[in-house]
């Protein structure tokens, strides 16, 4: 980031000749982000990949402004793919404000929106008026989130997000915070879901942007035993790709250990017996210890005594000791959990 800071401040660094940028807003709104089957999916990913479809909708548009004004257009879809601020960009140029929880808001629309740019060496002028801050005293948003990864208005502890935790960590989940993960397999929309100015946010009717059958149908049981060819079949075409399917799995067995229940064990166990990637191994000794009863710690023992890898065996041991004592503060932090997010 700080290597990118001159490009982020000015975007007519990262492409000489800019004068201005165009701003545009598309709407993915879907109406819930937890499935029939038990998979939570951040809105934006469950349709098609974001990035084809603004570059498509973007090329299109610099093609008419090139073909009517003669000028040099760039294009540049906003999310993630250009050290551009992009919030701030949309903000400036009088689309909505950034809310406490860091999201451009606009009245009217929310903030279920993918901001995309064009860069422009066409002076179009800058009579635009920013839109207000319309947050005011509301903090729903600061108040709802599970990890307490709004620190202040407007700045996030990406380390205790679920959006990056089940996303962008490519390791281990912090044991701590697997608990207040809950039923999120992919991102986390609770800081949306509570913004007022999203309670009659339209819902797109776009076709790329409609839930994919598939993710309705599936289970974070089943997900966890996906292989290399089922992952592609499934998330062809997907922004789920981006956490790969180590990190999907991973992030399975921590929502099987969250909102399983002891007959999941069985399956689990098979999984863990027969599983080569030791992150997985580590996150099924630890979904095992929430949801195993004491006997299940002896399975976890002969496991154990195989077992090479120090992360595993760490987890294991975890497990272990779990099984063998006090269980309620597991119950408790689920049951505050589902307080918390009325699920
Ligand atoms: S996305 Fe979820 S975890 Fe991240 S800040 Fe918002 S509510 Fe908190
Ligand atoms: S929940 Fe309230 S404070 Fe948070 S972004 Fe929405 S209006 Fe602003």
């Amino acid at each position: 980031m700080e290597r990118y800071q001159p490009l982020r401040v000015d975007p007519a660094q990262m492409e000489p000749g800019t004068k201005s940028v165009v701003v545009m807003l598309n709407n993915y709104h879907q109406p819930l982000d937890l499935l029939e089957g038990g998979l939570r999916i951040t809105r934006y990913a469950q349709g098609d990949d974001y990035h084809d479809l603004l570059w498509d909708r973007m090329r299109e548009l610099a093609a008419f402004i090139h073909a009517e004004t003669g000028a040099e257009v760039a294009t540049r879809p906003a999310v993630d793919t250009a050290p551009l601020l992009e919030r701030d960009l949309a903000r400036t140029a009088g689309i909505g404000w950034v809310g406490k929880n860091a999201m451009l808001i606009r009245q009217g629309l929310g903030s279920y929106t993918f901001i995309s740019e064009i860069l422009i060496d066409l002076d179009l002028g800058t009579d635009v008026e920013e839109a207000p801050d319309r947050c005011g005293s509301c903090t729903r948003c600061l108040d709802a989130c599970p990890t307490g990864a709004i620190v202040a208005p407007q700045v996030i502890d990406a380390r205790r997000c679920i959006s990056y935790l089940t996303i962008e960590l490519r390791g281990p989940i912090p044991r701590r915070l697997r608990p207040l993960i809950g039923d999120h397999l992919f991102g986390c929309d609770i800081c949306q879901d509570v913004c007022p100015w999203n309670r009659d946010a339209p819902i797109s009717d776009a076709p790329e942007h409609q839930t994919r059958d598939i993710y309705r149908r599936l289970t974070p049981l089943e997900l966890i035993g996906f292989d290399h060819p089922r992952y592609v079949e499934v998330f062809r075409k997907s922004a789920m790709k981006r956490a790969k399917v180590t990190g999907l799995r991973r992030n399975a067995a921590v929502v099987v250990g969250n909102t399983g229940a002891a007959e999941d064990v069985p399956r689990l166990v098979e999984y863990l017996q027969n599983e080569e990637e030791p992150l997985i191994r580590g996150h099924l000794a630890w979904a095992i210890g929430q949801l195993g009863r004491a006997r299940h710690a002896a399975l976890l023992r002969t496991i154990l005594a195989d077992e090479q890898e120090p992360f595993v065996r760490d987890e294991l041991e975890a497990a272990v000791r779990r099984l063998t004592g006090n269980r309620s503060s597991a119950s408790t932090t689920r049951t505050q959990w589902r307080a918390q997010t009325g699920s």
